[in-house]
């Protein structure tokens, strides 16, 4: 993947943010942490030395390292997952991002103004996470956390978690999955209990930097765990280390992965309740991300005006009933459409 270029000397990777102060993956000790006013850390897992990037990886060399540092720039400029350039022990620069992802923010005062936050950059692939039961899948969840990565214009794999524990509704869901496989997602079937699936899951995961979106008690934290030892115990310290007061802003962290071929990836938590919604995506270009409808969009006898509801000529009911689009992905699409 030529996504993951390697941090020069004078780059870094923004893997933290608190007030007034970055957490920035290094490449490189030498310069710009002698004059750094950040403190040096060991990278939180010093027996699994970090590498950047595929083919480069190894050329790069250094063992990554992470560091505070500060800013001059305005806090809402860096977020986590941006590549910004140090200068002077310092970030000074925030690098062209590839793509950005943004949350509605929480308005200052009711009635408020809703406005966008973005809070993580550079992101690569989106990981909805599930369990096979206990809690049971939500379906209609996962068919908004798909429509979220198709708006981002992003790859979906979709992870299940605790198949340990399918074999009573086994078939159903293996059905369930199959249909999201025909649809073009990629599936891990994971447990963290049996280590089932694991190799597949970090094979999936590495040299890209992936998005985690899942309620808790789906057992991310387990999962996590399983894939490389404390990288579910850092993220569940950040996670509770926000979790309670109004005030605290909700704390977006890249959880680095030890490198496999193809270098290091990383995880992205998004604790807090706010769900990345849909509530910038207009609800007449929905249909374009759900892939089954999005070869039917424009094809309506109303063509884009088509609400795909009770319109004579619609060509995305007509394909329902035919059989090629099924009622429970439609259902999720109208119910996104209502309630955004
Ligand atoms: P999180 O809230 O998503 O981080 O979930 P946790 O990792 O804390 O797990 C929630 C619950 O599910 C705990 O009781 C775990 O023991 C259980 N759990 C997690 N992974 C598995 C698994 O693979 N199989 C089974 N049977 N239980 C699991
Ligand atoms: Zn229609």
């Amino acid at each position: 993947m030529d996504t993951h270029k390697p941090l020069s000397d004078t780059q870094g990777l923004i893997i933290s943010k608190t007030t007034g102060a970055y957490g920035v993956m290094l490449e490189q000790l030498s310069l710009p942490l002698r004059s750094a006013s950040g403190m040096l850390r060991d990278h939180p897992n010093p027996s699994t030395p970090l590498r950047v990037a595929g083919g480069s990886a190894t050329a790069g060399g250094g063992e990554l390292k992470s560091c505070t540092l500060t800013s001059r720039l305005r806090p809402e400029q860096v977020v986590v997952g941006d590549r910004v350039r140090l200068a002077g022990g310092q970030i000074v620069e925030v690098l062209p991002r590839r793509n950005q992802l943004a949350r509605r923010g929480v308005p200052s005062r009711p009635g408020a103004h809703t406005f966008e936050q973005v809070i993580a950059a550079n992101v690569d692939q989106v990981a909805p996470v599930f369990a096979a039961a206990n809690p049971a899948p939500k379906w209609n969840l996962l068919d908004r956390y798909l429509a979220v990565a198709g708006a981002l214009d992003l790859p979906a794999l979709i992870v299940l978690t605790k198949a340990d524990l399918a074999r009573a509704e086994e078939d159903e869901l293996c059905a369930a999955l199959d249909e999201y496989r025909r649809l073009g997602y990629r599936v891990a079937q994971t447990s963290a209990e049996s280590g089932a699936g694991v190799d597949d899951l970090r094979a999936g995961l590495s040299g890209r930097v992936t998005l985690l979106l899942g309620k808790s008690g789906v057992g991310k934290t387990s999962l996590l765990n399983a894939l490389e030892p404390g990288l579910g115990l850092r993220v569940a310290g950040v996670s509770a280390a926000t979790g309670k007061g109004r005030h605290t802003t909700t704390q977006v962290a890249l959880f680095p992965l030890a490198g496999g071929d193809d270098g290091a990836g990383g995880v992205i938590d998004t604790p807090g309740t706010r769900e990345f919604g849909l509530w910038d995506v207009d609800p007449d270009e929905l249909a374009l991300f759900f892939p089954e409808m999005r070869p039917l969009v424009g094809q309506c006898k109303f063509g884009l005006d088509c609400r795909h509801d009770e319109e004579p000529g619609c060509a995305i009911r007509q394909a329902v009933l035919g059989g090629q689009i099924s009622p429970r992905r439609y259902q999720s699409y109208m119910r996104l459409r209502t309630e955004g």
